[in-house]
């Protein structure tokens, strides 16, 4: 029988009950296309603090290594806000990425036609959208040096190099390939030397790819363009911080912050966690949307482990889910027949998976 290691990073908040019942729904799918997952759990963020004094423990750092791909809920809480920087739950989490070199990370938005009510935009605006935001992840402004803060001035420094615009290009167009083979790149060219270096570079990997048309943007047009006509986009390829802001706005896009996955993949390792924190505004009431951490499990089989049958069966329930009216809270709003806890639509998901 085919086995894979996975190791489980439930984190803070809603982190260990969304973990949870991606969990049922990986079981449920692996039991069905016969295979087994076998899971360790390893400590990050507040938890680690809490245990150990460090957000990113040796034994995390090292430990997942052997594991076949990450599976990670969220961190951060107030109770940790006031550490020093390099004490805080998300270090930790930047540690991990930077550990793993996960340089690529992936965020698919797809609009649910079940949910063209959620979002903020008229349905004529998102009806259909598929994009994905391809964002460049360990590097960039939030890793440059120098940087530092004496009180009186601080600064950080947006540093990429040719071959870190090279492969997270590459990866892009790649993704490109498969889907309706558009990339548009998004930058700030017209300000930053870093970007100007980005532009050309991109231009040179697209050569490589004579089938897929490139565009450029300037990212304060990309942010404007994803609100007034997210249906022109397939795949938008940016930087570390230009990626968080826009992926965020892409999110709202879907309606709930709650649906959205995400795949961190570099050369070796894949590091795979919904879009959103740790929520801890309604931590522990069972109340979390757990369909960005189950849509992140179906990436995860689909990207690191080849299970692409098992990946189509979580997509599916999912879907299912929403069209037979399932909601939880943040979307009880929205055409729901019945409002689900956490765990209620957890398994109604793993329910779905496996006919
Ligand atoms: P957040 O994403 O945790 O929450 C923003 C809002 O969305 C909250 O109202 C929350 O209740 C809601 N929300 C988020 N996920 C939801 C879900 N699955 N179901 C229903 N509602 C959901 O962002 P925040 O409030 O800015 O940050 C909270 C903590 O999370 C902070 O400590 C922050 O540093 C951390 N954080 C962690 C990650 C990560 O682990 N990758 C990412 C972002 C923020």
């Amino acid at each position: 029988m085919r086995s894979y290691k996975i190791a489980l990073i439930k984190g803070d908040g809603i982190g260990p009950e969304i973990i949870e019942e991606a969990v049922k729904v990986l079981d449920a799918v692996s039991f069905c296309e016969g295979f087994e997952l076998k899971y360790e759990d390893y400590l990050l963020g507040g938890a680690a603090i809490d245990a150990t004094g460090d957000p990113a423990p040796k034994e995390t750092l090292e430990g997942v290594k052997k594991a076949d791909a990450v599976l990670f809920g969220a961190i951060g809480g107030e109770k940790w806000d006031s550490l020093p920087r390099d004490k805080r739950p998300e270090t930790g989490l930047l540690k991990l990425r930077k550990e793993l070199q996960v340089f690529a990370n992936l965020r698919p938005v797809t609009v649910y036609d079940e949910l063209v009510n959620a979002s903020t935009l008229k349905p004529s605006v998102i009806e259909g959208v598929d994009l994905m935001v391809v964002r460049e992840l360990i590097g960039g402004i939030y890793f440059g040096e120098p940087r530092g803060n004496d009180g009186e001035k601080a600064f950080n420094t947006m540093v990429y190099t040719k071959p870190e615009i090279v492969r997270i290009a590459k990866v892009a167009f790649e993704i490109a390939m498969k889907r309706n083979k558009r990339v548009c790149s998004v930058d700030k060219a017209n300000v930053l030397d870093v970007s100007q270096l980005w532009r050309d570079t991109v231009e040179e990997v697209a050569k490589e790819y004579p089938e897929v048309t490139l565009s450029h943007m300037y990212v304060d047009n990309a942010a404007m363009q994803l609100i007034r006509d997210p249906k022109q986009f397939d795949v938008i390829l940016t930087g570390n911080i230009f990626g968080d802001i826009l992926s965020d706005e892409a999110s709202m896009l879907s309606g709930s912050i709650g649906l959205l996955p995400s795949a961190s993949i570099g050369e070796k390792y894949g590091l795979y966690e919904p879009i959103h924190g740790s929520a801890p505004d309604i931590a522990g009431q069972g109340i979390s949307n757990p369909i960005a951490t189950i849509a992140s499990a179906a990436m995860m089989l689909r990207f690191a482990l080849n299970e692409e049958a098992a990946a189509d069966r979580i997509e599916r329930a999912i879907k299912q889910a929403l069209h037979e009216g399932y909601r939880t809270q943040d979307l009880s709003a929205y055409d729901a027949k019945e409002v689900c806890s956490t765990s209620e639509i957890g398994s109604i998901i793993a329910n779905y998976a496996s006919k």
